[in-house]
């Protein structure tokens, strides 16, 4: 099939580069000239384990990147929108979707046959049906449903193992106005043979896509103030607490041979300083203010947006108990990506602790193994020293936080024990065993 893609970001650019490497002709559409040369010199713009791959395997092949959004629209038979949701402060931000669909409605005015227009980006239940299809039929002068389709396809990577979540996805959600955009939206993903397929309106697909990140972020949250609680009980672990609670038969089941099987969820589901990223953060706030905008106020998800802005200054009060006074501490911020595996900082929590240390007079040192560049854009008013490595990191600190859990940080106890200073080190993503480290100080214990 031939399909273009208008947006090359996470998910944009993973979607195009996956759905080619499957064996569909896809083009990648973006107004950012610099991302498009450098996707079609086969250097991603963003750091995925297997893109790079991915992407010189198929460029000139089956993959390219352009500009020009008309001209790939008409050199294809489906569209995805895949550009940025953003929340504005009091709801979605739905600029770069009407940009987008406007200007594949004026490509789709000469385009001659049927066409389907699907958004992949999430967005609020009724945008694609009451906000996307009539900038459609306004822009191309042509009828939706007799002359192309309009779809829903939420996406559910997860960033720094999203070629892998692409390739071997858990589910495909493929909403529509009609069979006609469902079956053409089924072909494009005709090659995931076995993979569950919910076949539904445009709605409720696009509240699948809510009802997913709401739901992890809000057991984030809990755990986070099961934790909170923790903390000032004394002799309570959090750690030890939600040990307990995940060996529940819901969380672990047992097979018939005795083995014992985790939920991956609760990989998930360790105290520490927050939930990040591009997209729970803001999907959690968007779909609250849509909620409230039906007189559906939601109060628990308010509750989670709450609990997890708290939840770097939890780090912050660690650090001044400990050390007494952060003005002029030597404190070292490890990991500064929303999560190992990324470059993304967007809303990292990292990005608050060190923006907070810094208010307080703290003299702060940054280390991430890919995420320096993002950082430093992201703090560029904020001075903090980056550093390269971890051994630097680690050198000359009254105190390091640990703020993602990068496989590396195993390693900081055992680089620590050797230094003289024995700086504390608080370990905000409950990574490390508290007995590894005589200064260890992790958050959800007292
Ligand atoms: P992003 O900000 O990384 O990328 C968006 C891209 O769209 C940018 O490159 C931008 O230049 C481009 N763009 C904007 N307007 C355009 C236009 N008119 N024409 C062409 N290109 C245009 O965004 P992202 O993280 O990939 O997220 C995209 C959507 O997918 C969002 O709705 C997000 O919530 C959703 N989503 C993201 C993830 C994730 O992990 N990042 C996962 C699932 C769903």
């Amino acid at each position: 099939m031939r399909v273009s893609v208008v947006g090359t970001g996470y998910v944009g650019l993973v979607s195009g580069a996956c759905l080619a490497d499957v064996g569909h002709a896809c083009t990648c559409v973006d107004i950012d000239g610099a991302k498009v040369a450098n996707i079609n010199a086969g250097k991603p713009p963003i750091h995925e384990a297997g893109l790079e791959e991915i992407l010189r395997r198929n460029l000139a092949v089956r993959l390219a990147a352009t500009t020009d959004l008309r001209a790939a629209v008409h050199a294809t038979e489906l569209t995805l929108i895949a550009v940025g949701t953003p929340f504005d402060g009091a709801q979605i931000d739905l600029r770069y979707v009407r940009q987008a669909a406007h200007e594949i409605g004026v490509a789709l005015k000469d385009k001659p046959g049927y066409h389907v227009v699907v958004v992949k980006s999430t967005v609020v239940p009724g945008t694609t049906d009451d906000v996307v299809l009539p900038i459609l039929e306004q822009a191309s002068g042509k009828r939706a449903g007799a002359d192309f389709g309009v779809g829903m396809n939420p996406e559910f990577l997860t960033e720094g193992v999203a070629v892998r979540d692409f390739m071997r996805p858990d589910r495909i959600v493929l909403g529509g106005i009609d069979e006609r955009t469902i079956d053409t939206l089924a072909s494009l993903y005709e090659p995931f043979r076995g993979v569950p397929v919910i076949r539904t309106n445009n709605k409720t697909a696009e509240m699948i896509k809510y009802a997913s990140n709401a739901t992890l972020a809000t057991l984030i949250s809990f755990s986070n103030e099961i934790g909170n609680l923790c903390a000032a009980l004394g002799e309570v672990d959090v750690a030890d607490v939600l040990a307990g609670v995940h060996l529940a038969h819901y969380f672990t089941s047992v097979l018939e041979d005795g083995r014992r099987v985790e939920a991956p969820i609760t990989s998930f589901l360790a105290a520490g300083c927050g939930y990040g990223g591009s997209c729970l953060p803001k999907d959690v706030k968007a779909l609250s203010a849509y909620g409230m905008s039906r007189g559906e106020p939601m109060a628990l998800l308010d509750a989670v947006t709450r609990i997890n802005q708290a939840q770097p200054t939890r780090i912050v009060r660690l650090l001044r108990d400990r050390l007494k006074q952060l003005a002029g501490a030597r404190i070292s911020v490890l990991g500064l990506a929303f999560k190992p595996e990324t470059d993304d900082v967007r809303e990292s929590p990292a990005l608050t602790i060190i923006r907070t240390l810094v208010e307080h007079g703290a003299v702060v040192k940054a280390y991430d193994p890919v995420a320096k560049q993002t950082a430093r854009a992201a703090l560029a008013e904020v001075e903090v020293r980056f550093v390269d490595d971890l051994n630097a990191a680690l050198q000359d600190v009254d105190a390091v936080v640990l703020a993602t859990r990068w496989e590396e940080f195993r390693r900081v106890p055992a680089l620590l024990a050797s230094s003289p200073d024995a700086p504390l080190l608080v370990d905000g993503r409950r990574l490390l065993e508290p007995r590894s480290y005589r200064r260890y100080a992790g958050i959800g214990r007292s």
